[in-house]
């Protein structure tokens, strides 16, 4: 069966006192609730160590917001991979649109990410989603379809099981237009399609798919109330202990 998720992606925000805070309060607060799915953040590098040594692994799982595309050696500036399995993380976010957007990150270069994350038994979060352009003009279920045949299918049936999915439409990234619960399930019913083609049935059913864009408690109930959605990957709500934890409670 597959897992429900909640994963926060802190991005570039919070000093490493207050990221180390914000940590020691979700896992504070995860004390006292009875979580209906796992419950994962994932922080700036600078971020992982530190907040390995105040959380409770059992309760609240650590990622990464990315990682190198090679293994090690000149890459000034580069996290690789088992550096991150090196802090005590078990995430990370690959493929998220401000990464490909800002940093040019083409399908080739995912692959060897992913790749590599699953080497280091990182469990990868892989972003996927359309621009406003692309919802607008009607295209965005190919463009969704193309960014996962593109990055993962070379992968085995065995890896593939391994990912967990998260559909970001880009135009709802930031922004406070979050889609709506139904176009959230029509294009995670899809996405389940077009990997039950690839991979079969039961791969497809045991694949995590998350929705982020805008998810807050208020609407984070509804979206998570769909067959298809399997949790949120949340950006901004993810920086108030609060707020994440009542996106946490609406499962
Ligand atoms: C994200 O960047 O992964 C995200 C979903 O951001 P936000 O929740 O702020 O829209």
């Amino acid at each position: 069966m597959r897992k429900n998720i909640v994963a926060g992606n802190w991005k570039m925000n919070t000093t490493l006192n207050e990221g180390v805070g914000l940590a020691k309060d979700v896992n504070e607060a995860l004390k006292n609730v009875d979580a209906k799915c796992d419950v994962v953040i994932c922080v700036p590098f600078t971020h992982l160590y530190p907040v390995a040594q105040v959380i409770d692994p059992a309760k609240l799982g650590l990622g990464a917001e990315n990682c190198a595309d090679h293994t090690k050696g000149a890459y000034t500036g580069e996290v690789s991979a088992s550096m991150v399995v090196s802090t005590g993380a078990t995430y990370v976010i690959l493929g998220h649109s401000e990464r490909r957007q800002y940093y040019g990150e083409t399908a080739e270069i995912l692959k060897q990410k992913v790749n590599l994350a699953l080497e280091n038994n990182l469990t990868p979060i892989f972003c996927i989603g359309e621009v406003l352009e692309q919802r607008e003009n009607g295209t965005y279920l190919d463009v969704v379809k193309a960014q996962i045949e593109d990055a993962l299918f070379d992968l085995s049936a065995e890896d593939f099981s391994k990912l967990v999915l998260a559909y970001e439409p880009v135009w709802a990234i930031g922004t406070g237009k979050t889609a709506t619960d139904d176009q959230a399930q029509e294009m995670h019913a899809f996405i389940r399609k077009v990997i039950e083609d690839k991979y079969g049935k039961e791969v497809a059913e045991n694949t995590s798919i998350l929705y982020g864009g805008s998810c807050k408690p208020s609407n984070a109930k509804a979206l998570f109330a769909k067959p298809d959605v399997d949790g949120g990957l949340i950006g901004g709500a993810s920086l108030d202990a609060e707020s994440f934890m009542g996106i946490v409670t609406a499962f």
